[in-house]
């Protein structure tokens, strides 16, 4: 990940740590990290900040339950100021914002947001959401879902109707992304295998 040694602190001892979501790309906040806080993020796993108004270690969520769950952390050219990609588990600012310069725009990358909004609906109460339901229901029934959708595009493909085709497409979509949630796993990892695969321009 960085370095600890090679990170150059200001007079304070601290480094500014810009918080990045490390699905959607989203810039969520901005805090000070000193050494120590460095240390407890990486030890910890989420994002731990040095307050400058409580000067104290803040680890983001302690008392809101939003933390940062940290996927990497990368240090700039100069080794002064650090980037933080994190995976939030709510909004991130203390306002109720998903950022702390407002709400994120949802028709950018909506089915990133989508599969964000979902990971969170699966720790729902099953009563009230039918994601919940669905995987609640184990993997295999999940599964089946997705391969009864498919056989409905399938079946709609044959025909001329645009309007159940995309309905049906939609409901695919939604399955497949469900699954890839509930085997742990998000469109960032079939994302990265097909990369991986591409070897075109
Ligand atoms: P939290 O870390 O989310 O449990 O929030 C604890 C306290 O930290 C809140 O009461 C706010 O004063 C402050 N806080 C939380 N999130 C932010 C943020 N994104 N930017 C600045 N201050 C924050
Ligand atoms: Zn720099
Ligand atoms: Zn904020
Ligand atoms: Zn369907």
């Amino acid at each position: 990940m960085i370095a600890l040694e090679k990170l150059k602190f200001d007079v304070n001892g601290l480094i500014p740590a810009i918080v990045q979501d490390a699905e959607t790309r989203v810039v969520l906040m901005q805090g000070y990290m000193n050494a120590e806080s460095v240390a407890k993020t990486l030890d910890s796993g989420k994002v731990c900040f040095f307050s400058r108004s409580r000067q104290r270690l803040w680890t983001k969520g302690e008392e809101s339950g939003n933390f940062l769950h940290v996927k990497e952390i990368l240090a700039d050219c100069d080794n002064d100021s650090l980037l933080v990609k994190a995976i939030p588990a709510g909004p991130t600012c203390h306002t109720g914002s998903d950022t702390c310069w407002g709400e994120v725009n949802r028709e950018s990358d909506f089915l990133h947001y989508l599969q964000q909004y979902l990971r969170k609906r699966k720790n729902d109460s099953p009563e009230v959401s039918y994601t919940a339901r669905l995987i609640g229901k184990g993997i295999n029934k999940v599964a089946q879902k997705v391969g009864e959708e498919a056989v409905e595009l399938v079946i709609e493909a044959k025909d001329d109707n645009e309007e159940l085709f995309l309905n049906e497409a939609a409901d695919l979509m939604y399955h497949y992304i469900v699954l890839l949630i509930a085997k742990g796993y998000g469109l960032e990892d079939v994302e990265r295998v097909l990369r991986g695969r591409h070897t075109g321009v």
